[in-house]
């Protein structure tokens, strides 16, 4: 690429907008043009205005920016949202008016009919929603979707069972992270020596999201899946990954082997289009006894997969297994960033 493209973060201040610092800052295709947070930061340096909380030093050609308003007129092409759900709604349409492609990893436009919750492997031809809703909003720009966290790698598990075999239904009990939560989400009083039993609001997303990934897009429109989800969220004392025990019945009888295999053996679009982003393997399977764990396994495929292990029979359904994905990074900043590549790739951009 002659020119990189310019883009903005807006919550840059926030977890997922630190590693979206972080991970565009050497981007290949991409350069950071503005950082953007609430009014309590704007006017700062980002370095004074940051509590930073990733383990790699604020890249120095961000630390002297001057964090801006989320207001439209940053002068990008793509913007990447990094809001509260509360914010995000009327700020990510006020840029898509303006004309961005807004990546928003906030939940308020997820279950939009309009809007493509993306994940790339998964749905890329969901993308065609783009210009039904640019018609149907009278604006220029428009606003894309990744899921929820804990769907992202539920959904990237569930991509090549659905396709081979059919999915009819499942149990998924999930242990998340605690920066899952945010970098105010969950005091050290209330998670030590602790596991929370609930995450307001998440069970429903991981009940529906899935649906609509995996949905059919027919005269545009999407026609969601037909298979029911029982979820369980748990919050646990674990810094960075999801892990998540699945319980499965298909629709066709499939060998433990087949299960295995067409895990092992998915790849989607952005592995073919060797997106930079894009990991060699989307889902790595491990079959020793005792993983995947989220301090080992988190960081595979510089955490932009899905780790799958004990694969195994299930007495009620067909088959169990536990997955792990790493939730700020493929759960948020990589899922978008990933988008972000392949908009750019079929020539949205
Ligand atoms: P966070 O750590 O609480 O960060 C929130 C960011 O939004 C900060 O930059 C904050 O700026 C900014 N902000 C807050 N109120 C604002 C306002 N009124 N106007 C403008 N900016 C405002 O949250 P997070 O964990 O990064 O999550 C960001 C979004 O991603 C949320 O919608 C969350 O649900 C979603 N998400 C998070 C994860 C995860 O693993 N954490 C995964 C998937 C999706 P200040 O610093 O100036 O307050």
């Amino acid at each position: 690429m002659k020119q990189k493209i310019p883009v903005a973060i807006l919550g840059a201040t926030g977890l997922v907008g630190q590693r979206l610092v972080q991970m565009l800052a050497d981007h290949p295709w991409f350069e950071i043009s503005a950082l953007a947070a609430s009014a309590h930061s704007a006017g700062k340096r980002y370095a004074d205005a940051v509590k930073w909380h990733l383990p790699t030093e604020i890249p120095p050609g961000v630390r002297e920016r001057i964090v801006g308003p989320c207001e439209p007129g940053l002068n990008a092409a793509i913007v990447f949202s990094a809001l509260p759900g509360a914010v995000a709604g009327s700020t990510e349409e006020a840029f898509a008016r303006a004309g961005a492609l807004v990546l928003s990893t906030a939940s308020a436009h997820r279950m939009d009919d309009d809007v493509p919750l993306l994940i790339p492997e998964v749905n890329p031809e969901h993308l065609d929603l783009i210009p039904v809703q640019r018609a149907r909003r009278n604006w220029g720009g428009a606003i894309l979707c990744k899921a929820n966290c804990s769907t992202i790698h539920l959904v990237l598990a569930l991509k090549p069972l659905a396709d081979a075999f059919g999915l009819r239904r499942l149990v998924v009990t999930t242990m998340q992270a605690i920066s899952g939560a945010g970098a105010r989400g969950v005091s050290s009083i209330e998670i030590l020596d602790n596991v929370l039993p609930y995450i307001g609001g998440e069970e429903p997303k991981l009940e529906t999201e899935p649906l609509k990934i995996l949905g059919r897009l027919e005269r545009g429109a999407i026609v969601p899946a037909e298979f029911s989800i029982s979820a369980h969220c748990n919050r646990v004392a674990t810094q960075d990954g999801h892990l998540e025990t699945v319980s499965v019945e298909l629709e066709r009888k499939a060998s433990l082997q087949d299960v295995r295999r067409a895990l092992a053996e998915f790849s989607g679009e952005p592995q073919q289009l060797r997106l930079p982003t894009a990991p060699a393997h989307p889902i790595v399977v491990r079959d020793e006894p005792d993983r995947p764990q989220p301090r080992l396994d988190r960081d595979a495929e510089r955490g932009m997969a899905t780790v799958i292990g004990r694969l195994r029979e299930c007495n009620v359904l067909d088959y169990k297994f536990v997955l792990l994905g790493h939730n700020t990074i493929r759960g948020a900043a990589g899922g978008n960033i990933l988008t972000a590549e392949m908009l750019v790739a079929k020539k949205y951009i």
